[in-house]
């Protein structure tokens, strides 16, 4: 961390003024501001469009519009380990962009220190006659009040990722402390609340995972941001800090690209060009693939290098996460809305009526996994004479509904009949073409063979 000591001990440098530049092409605030705007919509979209959101009370896993059951592990297994490797392929190859751009954090740390700033400025517009005291308590009650109505809409949205909404937002408007679910609403607003009043960016380089780990995933082309200037006499840089003011994560680039706490946002760049472009020079800190900048006057990179594919790790990591996207995309298109399973329960191989009709039992399990009613209906081929004890049939399923049941089959014994007769069970949910198919075995006495009912 940058602390004035060390601001002051460099060296000043007299320059040269030339005439002025224009404004550099790139302006990376502005850049982060319209990614931020469009962060914040999807941060909110998700869970209430059931994009992605963990419900934890139903155990289901919404993806994608797709309602997944905890048990379909191939869906939830594709769909996490894509998400895996992109946060770390955009680690490796990206840097930090990710915690910088994206990162609701950092997103409602930076938009906290704004509001902050508002409420001061605004508080001495309205009322410059109050002592200096009083305009500092005003602006900071304005801007608690400001963030606890934030709050609570940031923790009611983050709690949305595992609380079906609707639930939620009953649970609020009842102002529910007393249950399970509105003590975490309650607890999830006063830490959001805490965290951008009093912790903000401190939690990306104290608490945040991600920035550790970012440590062991970088290499040599990483994504960076340095500071590129001449030895001792060639030195443009002019020492007017300006790149370590605008720095929200109080850090001096000029002392190393590698230091833990940068997020690579590039505020610095844009300051220093800022600064150095008024004295007809161009800025000193740029985003580099690894510490190495392009040469000067160098063509314009192909596409594929610009936007990271470096080296052969690279790819391989790309053509993994193509697998996993493609091994999700066959996954939900095989997904079957209604879930059928069936099994013969052979705990009694069969038994035998009084009026001669052999039985054998079947466990059946129906889930509704679709947000629609269904019914189910079954049918027995290849078994003269069967007979299904599930009532009712069609079996109606309201969306979510699962039902366990066993149920007998009753079949007469015909001439000739073998021991074990192959026969199918069909099952055709509404809402689908096809039927579900299950190929099963049922079990005739020995001694009822060549009987006729
Ligand atoms: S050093 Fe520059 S890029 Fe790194 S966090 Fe500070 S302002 Fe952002
Ligand atoms: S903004 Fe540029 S010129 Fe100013 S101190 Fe930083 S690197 Fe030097």
């Amino acid at each position: 961390m940058a602390t004035p000591s060390d601001l002051s001990s460099r060296p000043r440098q007299r320059l040269v003024r030339l005439p002025a530049l224009p404004p550099a092409e790139t302006n990376y605030h502005r850049i982060r501001k319209r990614i931020h705007l469009i962060c914040v919509l999807i941060f909110v979209a998700l869970p209430f469009f059931n994009l992605m959101r963990f419900d934890i009370p139903k155990q289901r896993f919404f993806f994608a519009g797709f309602e997944l059951w905890i048990n379909e592990f191939g869906i939830i297994f594709f769909s996490l380990m894509f998400l895996m490797f992109l946060i770390a392929a955009s680690a490796i190859m990206h840097g930090r962009v990710y915690c910088s751009y994206a990162c609701p954090q950092m997103i409602f740390s930076e938009w906290s220190l704004a509001v902050e700033r508002w409420t001061a400025r605004l508080v001495t517009r309205k009322v410059p006659a109050w002592p200096a005291a009083r305009r500092q308590t005003a602006a900071r009650l304005l801007f608690l009040g400001i963030l606890g109505v934030a709050s609570v809409f940031l923790a009611f949205v983050f709690t949305a990722y595992f609380v079906e909404p609707r639930d939620l937002l009953g649970r609020l408007l009842r102002l529910d402390v007393l249950t399970a679910g509105g003590i975490t609403g309650a607890v999830v607003t006063l830490l959001t609340f805490l965290d951008f009043t009093v912790l903000r960016q401190r939690f990306c380089t104290t608490i945040c995972p991600y920035g550790y780990l970012q440590g062991m995933l970088q290499d040599r082309h990483t994504l960076l941001v340095t500071y590129q200037d001449g030895k001792q006499d060639e030195r443009v840089c002019i020492e007017c800090t300006k790149c370590v003011r605008v720095c929200h994560m109080d850090i001096d680039i000029r002392d190393s690209p590698f230091q833990i706490e940068c997020v690579h946002c590039g505020e610095c760049i844009d300051a220093c060009e800022d600064v150095l472009r008024r004295v007809g020079r161009p800025g000193l800190i740029h985003y580099t693939w690894g510490e190495t900048p392009p040469a000067a006057g160098a063509a314009r990179e192909p596409w594929y290098l610009r936007l990271g594919f470096r080296d052969s790790k690279r790819v391989m990591i790309a053509v993994i996460l193509l697998f996993y996207l493609v091994g999700l995309g066959v996954a939900l298109s095989m997904r079957r809305p209604v879930l059928v399973r069936v099994a013969p329960d052979r705990t009694v191989l069969y038994t035998v009526e009084e009026d001669g009709r052999v039985v054998n039992r079947i466990r059946m399990t129906l889930a509704n996994r679709s947000a629609e009613p269904v019914t189910v209906t079954l049918w027995v081929e290849n078994l003269p004479g069967a007979e299904i004890a599930f009532q009712p049939n069609p079996a109606p399923l309201a969306p979510g509904q699962e039902i366990s049941e066993t149920f007998d089959l009753r079949v007469p014994p015909w001439p000739g009949a073998p021991d074990v007769n192959r026969f199918r069970l069909l099952a055709q949910p509404s809402n689908e073409k096809t039927p579900d198919v299950f190929d099963l075995t049922f079990i005739l006495p020995v001694e009822k063979k060549g009987q006729s009912q």
